[in-house]
């Protein structure tokens, strides 16, 4: 029985995404209701604001760099959420985050390549990664359940 579930605040129907909109999934609404998780956008702990840029990550010389479509780099917000996110998982005792897939903060396994262009490749976002190395099991809205009820 999973302590306390992180979820995506645009999963549980908050309008946060860098478009203005949610990725609104009804069973983890259901979970927030329930007093079983609780929502958190690692990218408005970033101090970034919706609407924003749309921002990918991209690997190179000096690592891995997060840069919006307009050549902005953001790594040092993305980080800062990262941080803040994983202070409130701490916060709450929770061991399961069920986080918005791709995203360059919240994807898991897979996230779009840097260029904009939507092609996926194997990786994870910033808070995703941070989480996992804290020993914090990172799942999707789709294989979930899975893992709660282990
Ligand atoms: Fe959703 Fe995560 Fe992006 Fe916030 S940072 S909008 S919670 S995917």
């Amino acid at each position: 029985m999973s302590k306390m579930i992180l979820v995506s605040a645009c999963l549980a129907g908050v309008k946060c995404r860098y478009d203005g909109k949610s990725n609104k999934t009804e069973s983890i609404v259901k979970l927030v209701e329930q007093g079983r998780a609780i929502a958190v956008c690692p990218e408005l702990l970033g101090d970034l604001e919706t609407p924003r840029d749309c921002c990918e990550i991209v690997a190179d010389n000096s690592g891995l760099r997060v840069v919006s479509n307009k050549g902005e780099d953001t790594t040092s917000a993305y980080m800062k959420g990262a941080q803040k996110t994983l202070e409130i998982a701490k916060l709450v005792n929770a061991d399961i985050a069920i986080l918005q897939q791709r995203s360059p903060s919240c994807g898991c396994g897979k996230i779009y390549d840097g260029t904009f262009s939507r092609n996926i490749v194997d990786g994870n976002g910033f808070t995703a990664s941070l989480l996992k190395q804290n020993g914090i099991c990172v799942c999707n809205y789709e294989n979930f359940n899975d893992y709660l009820n282990k």
